[in-house]
């Protein structure tokens, strides 16, 4: 908050200009980036023994996994990869043995408005309150055609947070159905990616999208704002890299 508050006073202006300003990548922490070897290295057994989500393997950080815990930082890692971006696969190019994807098309019919649908599946509720928190002035996200619904019947968007408890797995398929086309889903954080800390628990599936096709993953735990505006932009053709950076 103190760090947004001096932003605003220094710049002038009190809500992020993400995605046209690339000023607003400072806003993404450096400790809410995956960790990367420096160039050349490769990830040292112990390293993979110490990553407690078994995120590190001889192909390096799988993002997804990641929640950015620091431990790895004392085997050559460091918080000094790029912004990760959401992905439309669960791991990027390079890994494709995990790599999944719905295959749809971008919302481009939707033109320049979304409305979004949160649903939480069993977080510890930091995701969520990053979600909501682009309805705040910070970001705004109304000012880009973003807005929230509470029902799934106007929905284009599903955001989905948590890692799946069996109990919701049923009330997450149903939302998905109710929903007209087209429609996406968004997995956002660790757990809804590959169940993050909870991981193999009682009661637990693995995956968001072992339930519902989802079309961009939002890697973090919790992902930074900025990051899961990016994922909701890129469904319209507006995300970071569609505006050049
Ligand atoms: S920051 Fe933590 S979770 Fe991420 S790769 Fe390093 S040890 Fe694993
Ligand atoms: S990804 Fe992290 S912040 Fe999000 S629900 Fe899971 S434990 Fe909480």
């Amino acid at each position: 908050m103190s760090g947004w508050l001096g932003r605003s006073v220094r710049r002038g202006i009190l809500t992020t200009r993400y995605p046209t300003d690339p000023a607003t990548d400072e806003e993404v922490p450096a400790t809410a980036r995956a960790p990367v070897l420096p160039a050349g290295g490769l990830p040292s057994d112990r390293a993979m023994a110490a990553c407690p989500v078994r995120a590190i393997d001889a192909d390096g950080v799988d993002p997804g996994r990641c929640i950015r815990c620091a431990r790895c930082l004392a085997h050559g890692f460091e918080f000094a990869g790029p912004v990760e971006a959401a992905t439309p696969t669960r791991r990027p190019a390079g890994n494709p043995g995990t790599a999944r994807a719905s295959g749809r098309a971008p919302l481009a019919a939707l033109g320049r408005s979304l409305h979004v649908f949160l649903v939480d599946v069993g977080s510890c509720n930091a995701c969520n309150l990053e979600v909501l928190s682009l309805a705040h002035p910070q970001y705004d996200a109304s000012r880009l055609g973003i807005f929230f619904t509470n029902s799934p019947r106007h929905a284009d968007v599903l955001v989905v947070v948590g890692v799946p408890t069996t109990e919701m797995v049923e009330p997450l398929r149903r939302a998905f159905e109710a929903m007209p086309a087209p429609k996406a889903v968004v997995a956002t954080g660790a757990c809804a990616i590959g169940g993050g800390v909870f991981a193999g628990g009682v009661g637990l599936l693995e995956s968001v999208d072992r339930i519902v096709p989802v079309d961009r993953f939002v890697p973090g735990c919790p992902p930074p704002p900025v990051e899961i505006l990016d994922a909701l932009l890129q469904l319209t053709g507006r995300g970071r890299a569609e505006a050049g950076r």
